[in-house]
């Protein structure tokens, strides 16, 4: 399903600058920056620069940006983070579960288990920034 794209979403204030945000990467493309109500520690989303709500919105070639960012970072947060693996995901839709329509990957250390609730706890901006700053040292 195609959804029509609401400029006013957080995401788009983000990259406009308007709201900030504690970013590990950044390219013509894309930017990437800590979840602020993470999952797990070194929860990390990868967005687009384009507007799209779902990946069936988004153009292939900023779906292949978001991949390489999502390669990129997702490294960078294994070595920081010293986890041998890591979790990708990506929802699509209200009844899937997004809740920030602007198209996006979810990159988190390990795996999906031990999980705290989708999009609920805020955590410590400053513990945010310290984990941050491991995960763009290994960038
Ligand atoms: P979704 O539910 O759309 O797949 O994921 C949206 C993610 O964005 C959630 O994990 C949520 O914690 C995160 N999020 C929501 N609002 C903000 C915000 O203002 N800043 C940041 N950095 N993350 C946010």
């Amino acid at each position: 399903m195609n959804f029509e794209y609401d400029n006013d979403n957080i995401f788009a204030k983000i990259l406009r600058g308007e709201i900030p945000c504690i970013k590990v990467f950044e390219d013509e493309h894309t930017l990437a920056f800590m979840d602020i109500m993470p999952q797990k520690p070194g929860h990390t989303l990868v967005i687009p620069k384009e507007s799209a709500t779902t990946i069936y919105d988004l153009s292939d070639e900023a779906c292949l940006s978001c991949m390489k960012t999502v390669k990129i970072v997702g490294k960078a947060i294994e070595k920081a983070m010293q986890s041998e693996g890591s979790t990708i995901f990506q929802l699509n839709g209200v009844f899937a579960g997004q809740s920030v329509p602007h198209f996006h990957f979810h990159v988190f250390p390990g795996p999906p288990v031990d999980l705290k609730d989708h999009a609920v706890e805020l955590e410590d901006v400053e513990k945010l920034k310290l984990i941050a700053n491991k995960i763009v040292a290994c960038i």
